[in-house]
């Protein structure tokens, strides 16, 4: 039987290899919908003529008479909306959407009870207690498309699900990104190029400066409790953020572990492409018939692992604190984040002032738990207004979501 799948954020990286993993395995997948913002119509284009999907979403709405020119007798939905309605079309939605914008995404896809293969971690980061809520409605599914959280998934499947979980601890991998190695006085005066030259990943640029500031693996570590932690109990597997671990990995190779009570560590390898966890999420409980990543054990010669240093990369740090406190407060981390790397690459703030931004604005937050997806774009932007005046930005007009 085919299998129906949804591509929001289709023109970004995590969209051009859902297509590529799509494309290995033609008879068993269909893509039936594409969702982007239009900035990038010819791409777009190109893969509506190879994919030939039944709608398109276009996010932003100043793309969209453009589109309809380009895309004649397709229907095309806009706006946040239009790019949310996604989520019921299909067995499995891919949410490939950058940063915050990909929410509504997510909760639409949950809510009309389909599964949800997430690359885009801001949704459940920001909007966590929602999301939990949404992830509880009948045939809802959650597979994480970050490889960090397929590899925790995949060692959580050797435990025994009938019985008590038994797990110590979740131990996430980062590359350590472009820095590695280096200290607080060198990284003073990095640049956005420095900042983008990821050594084993190819990504966006927004998750590309995530990474060297290890403020990728903190939101991950958050990501990381929605998905496994308490308290949601029916989704987790007993663990805080107590049990979660950070380890630099400077390969890449190995993507995270599970270590349980009886001292076993449980890994997940392979070479760092994210096909393995796009399609280990469109095949879930079932796995790929194509290979992504398998390793070479004739050349892989070495796995080196060293703790991570909090000094140099405070970003890390930060979002522990964030997800300590739970309720807005990693909602505010979030969009603090967002709003001083896009400062950083327009060149408005130093790499430096990203942690310090952060900073200043999780100190302002003010604690509450959000009831519902209003409570949670308010949190987003008190926090981005905070953000924006800490760097002496004028405010953005608001956009319409
Ligand atoms: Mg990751």
């Amino acid at each position: 039987m085919t299998t129906t799948v949804a591509l929001a954020g289709s023109t970004g990286s995590i969209g051009t290899q859902t297509i590529e993993v799509v494309e290995a395995e033609p008879d068993r997948y269909e893509i039936v919908a594409l969702g982007a913002t239009g900035r990038n119509l010819d791409l777009l284009a190109e893969q509506v003529e190879a994919v030939r999907p039944k709608v398109v979403a276009i996010a932003d709405a100043a793309f969209v008479e453009a589109a309809r020119d380009r895309l004649p007798g397709v229907e095309i939905r806009v706006g946040t909306e239009g790019l949310a309605s996604l989520g019921g079309e299909a067995d499995v939605c891919v949410n490939g959407v950058v940063g915050f914008a990909g929410l509504e995404v997510t909760l639409a896809t949950l809510l009309a009870g389909r599964r949800l293969a997430l690359a885009n971690k801001e949704s459940l980061i920001a909007g966590g207690p929602v999301v939990q809520r949404a992830r509880r409605t009948p045939g809802a599914e959650l597979v994480p498309v970050d490889s960090e959280h397929g590899a925790l998934h995949q060692c959580l499947r050797s435990r025994d699900e009938t019985g008590p979980a038994r797990v110590a601890a979740l131990v996430l991998t980062a590359s350590g990104g472009p820095f590695r190695g280096r200290t607080k006085a060198d990284l003073a005066s990095v640049t956005v190029d420095d900042a983008l030259a990821h050594p084993t990943w190819s990504m966006g640029p927004k998750i590309t400066v995530d990474s060297s500031t290890l403020m990728n693996k903190g939101l991950e570590v958050i990501e990381a409790n929605e998905l496994f932690g308490e308290p949601a109990g029916e989704h987790g597997v007993g663990i805080g953020f107590d049990e979660i671990d950070v380890v630099v990995h400077p390969q890449s190779v190995v993507h995270s572990m599970v270590t349980y009570t009886d001292g076993s560590t449980i890994a997940q390898l392979s070479m760092p492409t994210m096909c393995l966890p796009i399609g280990y999420a469109l095949a879930w409980p079932d796995r790929s018939a194509a290979p992504f990543g398998a390793i070479d054990w004739t050349s892989l010669s070495r796995l080196d692992f060293e703790p991570p240093d909090h000094d140099a990369f405070p970003c890390l740090g930060l979002a522990y604190a964030a997800g300590r406190a739970g309720g807005v407060a990693p909602a505010w981390l979030n969009a603090a984040n967002e709003e001083a790397v896009d400062a950083f690459l327009h060149g408005g703030i130093a790499w430096a002032d990203i942690a310090a931004v952060c900073a200043t604005v999780l100190d302002r937050h003010e604690p509450g738990v959000p009831a519902d997806v209003e409570d949670v774009i308010a949190a987003d932007r008190e926090a981005r207004l905070a953000a924006r005046s800490v760097m002496g930005l004028a405010s953005r007009p608001q956009e319409p979501r």
